[in-house]
């Protein structure tokens, strides 16, 4: 049978030519990059030259780039830890409704220490509209969360003008830019983003190594504490090997973004195409242009999501239904409630994430499974009656 991956927002292989790099700091340069000593500087080196290359490539500065364990420590070391840095100045936060779990989960903790969340609604596209963040701004507002491009349909926010918009009023901006950074240009230098986070594994890097940009003067506490790594931000013995593999990733990301983002970008829409073409009573969410390609969400009205992920893992088709990390609940997307999509609508989704190693037979071989799949659980479905 084949075996084929449409599944690359929840997760990527690691790049050969990033394993290649982080092995021989899992072999001879070993040493623990806070010691004084040779094994030490010997792996600082790899550390630090790894922050020069992903500062050059965001174009900020190293002492702007701090590593973590990933998207999710990321987004909650930004959010509690700047909430809690300013916690005097104001009780208010401001995050969109289509966030990644680890944002809104970490609003949902500042909620029950006594702060106010605002969750700004998005159109139809999953796109948050500058205007209803400046409506929101109030003067005890002291942090604005909102995702650069959305994990579920590929939404891809303003996020320089929502930026803009609140260094004006003062206040602290972050954005979740684990689906951006290698898939769309992100330039530090010409935004106004104070906080951003990201992730190596969503691109060919190692799993369990992310980052984070905090801008030079950006008040913020750090969340888990120790033995200071990280400039006393982010406690914990630094993953060296992974800290290298993400540089490379990056690198590899960044310089091939163009022609690998145009070639998946063609065949993730001839997808679309073809599945709009042969099958009957389906939505495309997301929105046209202002969308990273490589994501395709649909909804198979009167199938239902989980039943179409596990028949098309059946047929060797890896996709998701709604987020992988909320996967195994049976609720309805809350990015596409919040886009208005009705819930029994909602509950029949499913996204495909092509990748580097995607072909277009892969194309036509998922077209024919995803019609026949349909087409066999809508006619076992009470509810379905052809339109
Ligand atoms: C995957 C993902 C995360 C979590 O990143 P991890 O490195 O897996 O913790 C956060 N936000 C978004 C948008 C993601 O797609």
């Amino acid at each position: 049978m084949e075996k084929i991956y449409i599944d690359h927002n929840s997760t990527t292989p690691v790049d050969p030519r990033v394993i290649e790099a982080m092995l021989p700091y899992m072999s001879e340069t070993w040493g623990n990059a806070s010691s004084l000593h040779l094994f030490g500087r010997a792996a600082r080196l790899g550390l630090e030259d790894s922050r020069d290359k992903i500062a050059s490539y965001l174009n900020c500065r190293p002492d702007e780039v701090y590593f973590t364990s990933g998207g999710t420590e990321s987004d909650n070391l930004a959010i509690k830890g700047v909430a809690f840095a300013l916690r005097e100045k104001g009780r208010h936060v401001i995050t969109s409704s289509i966030e990644h779990q680890a944002v809104l989960e970490s609003c949902e903790f500042l909620q029950r220490e006594g702060f106010e969340v605002t969750y700004l609604p998005v159109d139809e596209y999953g796109s948050v509209r500058p205007d209803d963040l400046k409506s929101a701004i109030r003067s005890d507002t002291v942090l604005v969360s909102v995702m650069y491009v959305n994990n579920e349909v590929g939404t891809i926010q303003q996020i320089d003008e929502l930026a803009s918009i609140c260094e004006k009023r003062g206040v602290v901006f972050h954005t979740d830019a684990v689906q951006a950074v290698g898939r769309i240009p992100v330039d530090l230098s010409n935004s106004r983003v104070s906080l951003l986070s990201a992730s190596a594994h969503k691109i060919y890097g190692p799993k369990g190594v992310g980052l984070m940009f905090i801008r030079t003067g950006t008040p913020i506490l750090p969340w888990q504490t120790g033995g200071h790594h990280e400039s006393g931000l982010r406690s914990g013995t630094v993953n060296v090997p992974g800290a290298v593999g993400y540089a490379k990733a990056m690198e590899i990301a960044i310089s091939d973004m163009d022609e690998i983002q145009s070639r998946v970008g063609v065949l993730a829409e001839s997808f679309r195409m073809r599945i709009q073409e042969s099958v009957p009573d389906t939505k495309f969410n997301g929105h046209q242009t202002q969308r990273v390609k490589s994501t395709v969400n649909f909804c198979f009205k009167g199938a239902e999501g989980e039943a179409l992920i596990l028949n098309l893992d059946m047929k060797g088709i890896a996709a998701s239904s709604g987020s992988a990390c909320t996967s195994g609940s049976t609720e309805p997307s809350h990015v596409l409630l919040a886009m208005g999509v009705p819930p029994e609508i909602a509950q029949s989704s499913v996204r495909f994430s092509f990748g580097r190693s995607n072909t277009t037979d892969h194309v036509d071989y998922a077209v024919l499974a995803v019609r026949e799949v349909v087409e066999r659980l809508r006619s076992m479905s009470p509810f379905y009656a052809k339109t």
